[in-house]
């Protein structure tokens, strides 16, 4: 189960119940299986420099624990996770000094948002003016 499930129409309520799979990406990085540029890691979280950047700062932030996205983090996630996550988004926006200037932050989840990603992560973007919120739907 991967990136062609994710994308493919139909149910959407098929994404809800979507299964974790243990082979994604980040899943893979998480267990060093592939390299990544790590900028933090505590018990519950991991964050890394994002391979594709769409700002001069674009860092992940992953919860360690198999979760597809805040769907299913947001409703198992335990209060620890979930305090080490956002905990952990702000101590990595600050330390990149983007509490300075500002950052955005964004998680996608499901087909609408165009997540690629089967595993939980938010962006941080910084580092440049990054416009008004979101961009218009493709025509
Ligand atoms: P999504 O669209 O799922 O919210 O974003 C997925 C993000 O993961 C993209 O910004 C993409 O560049 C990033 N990404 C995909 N594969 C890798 C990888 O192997 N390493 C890193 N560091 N980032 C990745």
């Amino acid at each position: 189960m991967g990136e062609e499930q994710f994308r493919a129409g139909g149910d959407r309520s098929r994404l809800r119940a979507m299964a974790y799979d243990p082979n994604n990406v980040f899943a893979r990085i998480i267990r060093g299986e592939i390299p990544c540029k790590k900028v933090y890691e505590d018990e519950h979280t991991l964050a890394f420099h994002d391979i594709n950047p769409q700002a001069p700062t674009h860092i992940l932030v992953i919860p360690k624990g198999p979760y597809v996205s805040m769907d299913d983090f947001s409703a198992k996630a335990s209060e620890a996770e979930i305090a080490a996550f956002v905990r952990a988004i702000g101590k990595v926006a600050r330390e990149a000094g983007a509490a300075e200037t500002g950052y955005r932050i964004l998680a996608n989840h499901g087909r609408d948002a165009h997540q690629e990603v089967p595993h939980l992560h938010v962006h941080i973007f910084a580092g440049r003016d990054l416009g008004r919120m979101i961009g218009k739907a493709p025509a």
